[in-house]
């Protein structure tokens, strides 16, 4: 056979996705990495004991179960929910992928309270949906009145992130209910950080058909590589994700290690608990050192630099071997670094570093 002409490509990847530039915070080869929200420390040795232990019983050349039903009962039963309310994916992004891919798409509107997680309108726009931005009040959380505006457009989806990120901010219970109230479509509660929060949106979900709860294995449950993520919500909903899902898109192994996983409860709270006294001592660093500090019901902190030029202190922290999250080119969050709640002695170091930066 001859090799065939070499020629131009005549139609390439959609126009808008070159705009987007992507979702990406650089990883860099420091000693203390407080830049990505993941948990400190890794998962407890005896759940990788149990994994190591249920390799050997995976079918490896027959496909796991399409509709990973032992795995969705077991995350239903922390929840008090049947499997048929619980839709589980690569992440947690992989299920505002499914939601997006069902609600959202050309000619779909969603709304977004900015400054918030990038993911939610970056995945919006991937789908081809338009994404409506209203903008957070002065303490960076969602007023009535803005909710009301963005509403009267009509988002097939309206976003809210609790406790939101970058700002850690917890969002209001009435503001929940308003944006429940009023919605024409689907409510989305991205609780990544919802177990730092005193309450959670999932106690609203009997009686609102509309709401979804988007959890993450993440953070918490110190398991951001194993990919895991999962929606509460009403049986229609799981039913369109799960039609939109590729076939099979969780492995065996990811199905039988979640399993797993969700035995850890205790230790998990432990964490939360470690990680809500380190952060106590953070905040308290911060404000020492004169800077302003958002309130936090997460993991990270969000502080002001105490300079115009926030890109500058972060490549300070970065060559004294810290990495934080630089925010600052973010509307609204000018002069604003996001930093991670690690260990003691990562928090430490962080602080020394910033302390000689400033
Ligand atoms: C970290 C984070 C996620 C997690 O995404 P995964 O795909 O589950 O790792 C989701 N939402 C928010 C707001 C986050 O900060």
């Amino acid at each position: 056979m001859r090799d065939a002409e070499p020629r131009e490509l005549r139609i390439g990847p959609r126009d808008e996705l070159g705009l987007f530039g992507g979702y990406h915070s650089p990883q860099l080869e420091v000693d203390v990495r407080l830049n990505t929200n993941e948990a400190p420390e890794p998962p407890p040795a005896a759940w990788l004991e149990d994994v190591a232990r249920g390799l050997s019983h995976i079918a490896f050349n027959r496909y796991p179960d399409r509709d990973a039903t032992a795995l969705r009962a077991a995350i239903g039963a922390v929840h008090g929910l049947g499997p048929e309310r619980v839709f589980a994916a690569n992440g947690s992004n992989e299920v505002l992928q499914a939601l997006l891919l069902a609600y959202g798409g050309p000619d779909r509107r969603v709304a977004v309270f900015e400054p918030t997680y990038a993911l939610h309108s970056h995945i919006a726009r991937v789908t081809g949906t338009t994404v409506r931005a209203g903008e957070r009040d002065a303490d960076f959380l969602v007023s009535p009145g803005v909710l009301a505006t963005v509403l009267e457009d009509g988002p097939a989806i309206t976003f809210l992130c609790s406790p939101n990120n970058p700002t850690g901010r917890l969002e209001t219970r009435e503001v929940l209910e308003a944006a429940l109230a009023g919605a024409p479509g689907l409510v989305v509660v991205d609780e990544a950080y919802g177990q730092f929060a005193p309450w959670s949106a999932a106690e609203l979900l009997d009686g609102h058909r509309h709401l979804v709860v988007v959890r993450t294995f993440s953070k918490t449950w110190s398991l951001a590589g194993l990919r895991l993520g999962y929606a509460l919500a009403d049986p229609a909903v799981v039913a369109a994700c799960q039609e939109v899902a590729l076939p099979y898109h969780l492995d065996a192994l990811k199905q039988m290690a979640g399993i797993a996983a969700l035995s850890y409860g205790e230790e998990m709270a432990a964490r939360v608990g470690r990680l809500t006294t380190e952060r106590t001592r953070v905040v308290a660093g911060l404000r020492s050192l004169g800077l302003f500090v958002v309130p936090s019901d997460a993991n990270f902190v969000l502080f002001h630099s105490g300079s115009d030029d926030a890109r500058g202190v972060w490549e300070r922290l970065v060559a004294r071997s810290v990495l934080v999250r630089d925010v600052s080119s973010w509307p609204r969050l000018g002069g604003y670094l996001r930093v991670t709640i690690g260990t003691a002695r990562e928090n430490d170091a962080f602080l020394d570093a910033l302390r000689k930066v400033l």
